[in-house]
């Protein structure tokens, strides 16, 4: 800004040339305030609203107003007066921000014209103008008066009017600075139109993205209501085992098939989780169910019932070799250390087994939940002997 001494040095010299130069700099100054305007933090009409103030405070007008194309009409989106100017930026008073909501027709009246012709209308002498609409309120309207367009691209955005009280006000210099104006006023509302459309469209993508997120959720918790998979340790879990091992067991009564259930319970492995963590107690687990897996055979069926108890139903093995394959396990399971940072954990298991006695089973017409009870009950007693251990209730 220029110092208010210089301004009226120029003034009083009242050289056509000194006029000029206070346009130049108003201008400028104009144009300045408007770059400094960010269009990413204002909504539409506080931005130009903003624009307008830059413009009535670095120039000589009485009022100017802004209409903007909405559909067919151009509609009043706000105004300012010269009196306003004086304001803070920002700060003006709500009541001023009540705008009439005026509307014109495209070709209607002086405005209308502009955005018809897409040219610039210079009323120098409103009262005398036939373009003026308001000419028979002669009185209270306006001396000149501009209406610019705004346009982008070709495309019309909407009107700029400036008015002055007196009449032939405005000059040439006028009317080639609100050219410069509205072409940079036009490219800061395609600016914010476009950002606020891009935030709008990730907006909406964000919310496409979370249901779609949500939908993914629900089908996960759906799908591992129906999963066969034990999650942590990869074996089947009780679900598929249960009715795996009925149908096991339906078969091997009517062909007379020995067929053997083993529960495993790894002992005091409370403990393990007590002293080293709930992940330490899972890698355990896992490691565990590994060596379940390397021991087996692809004929048994083996699963994970929860817990840190195991269940397998071995088909084709009768009361002695079952017992065999758990002394088996019980080693390996004695032998297995799990690694869990600089640590190397042990485990115990202790297993109950159960063979299928056919002719108790025919005689009490036994499902496969009599023979897993008989299991549970060996499991229990081997725990009560002191854990680590075998006990088959076929060997009493
Ligand atoms: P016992 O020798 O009598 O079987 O003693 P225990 O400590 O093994 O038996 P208890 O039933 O008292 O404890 C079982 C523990 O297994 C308690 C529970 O927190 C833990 N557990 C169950 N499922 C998991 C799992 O998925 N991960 C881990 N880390 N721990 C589990
Ligand atoms: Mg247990
Ligand atoms: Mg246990």
């Amino acid at each position: 800004m220029m110092p208010d001494s210089f301004i009226g040095e120029l003034k009083s010299a009242g050289s056509e040339l000194g006029v000029q130069f206070i346009d130049l700099i108003g201008s400028l100054s104009t144009m300045h305030e408007l770059m400094r305007l960010d269009v990413r933090l204002l909504d539409e009409r506080t931005l130009v609203r903003h624009a307008l103030i830059a413009l009535m405070r670095n120039q000589d007008m009485e009022r100017c107003s802004l209409f903007l194309l909405q559909g067919e009409r151009l509609v009043n989106v706000t105004g300012v007066d010269w009196d306003e100017c004086a304001e803070p930026l920002g700060l003006e008073p709500a009541v001023r921000q009540a705008v009439s909501p005026l509307e014109f027709g495209v070709g209607e009246g002086v405005m209308g014209r502009a955005a018809q012709t897409r040219k610039l209308q210079h009323c120098r002498d409103c009262k005398n103008d036939d373009r003026f609409a308001a000419k028979g309120e002669a009185a209270t309207g306006p001396g000149c008066l501009i209406s610019a367009p705004i346009l982008s691209g070709g495309e019309l955005m909407g009107v700029l009017n400036i008015s002055h009280p007196h009449a032939n006000h405005f000059t040439e210099w006028h009317e080639r600075l609100l050219d410069v104006y509205c072409a940079l006023l036009a490219l800061m509302l395609s600016n914010s139109r476009l950002l606020h459309q891009l935030e709008g469209a990730v907006h909406a993508r964000t919310l496409e993205l979370q249901q779609a997120l949500d939908e993914a959720r629900t089908l996960k918790q759906r799908f591992e209501a129906l999963s066969f998979v034990d999650e942590l340790t990869g074996l089947y879990n009780r679900r598929y085992l249960m009715p795996q091992a009925q149908t096991a067991f339906v078969r091997a009564l009517r062909y007379r098939e020995p067929l053997s259930v083993m529960l495993l319970d790894l002992d005091y492995f409370k403990s393990i989780n007590d002293q080293h963590g709930h992940a330490a107690g899972d890698e355990v687990l896992s490691g565990f169910a590994a060596m379940l897996q390397r021991e087996s055979r692809e004929v048994d069926i083996l699963g994970r019932m929860g817990g840190e108890e195991f269940a397998i139903v071995a088909t084709v093995t009768d009361a002695e070799q079952v017992v065999k394959f758990a002394e088996r396990l019980c080693q390996a399971a004695r032998a297995l250390t799990v690694g869990v940072d600089a640590l190397r954990l042990c485990v115990t298991v202790s297993i109950g087994v159960a063979a299928l006695d056919h002719d108790l089973a025919q005689r009490e017409g036994w499902a496969f939940d009599n023979l897993l009870a008989q299991a549970d009950r060996a499991l229990y007693q081997a725990k009560r002997e002191g854990r680590d251990r075998v006990v088959s209730s076929s060997f009493p």
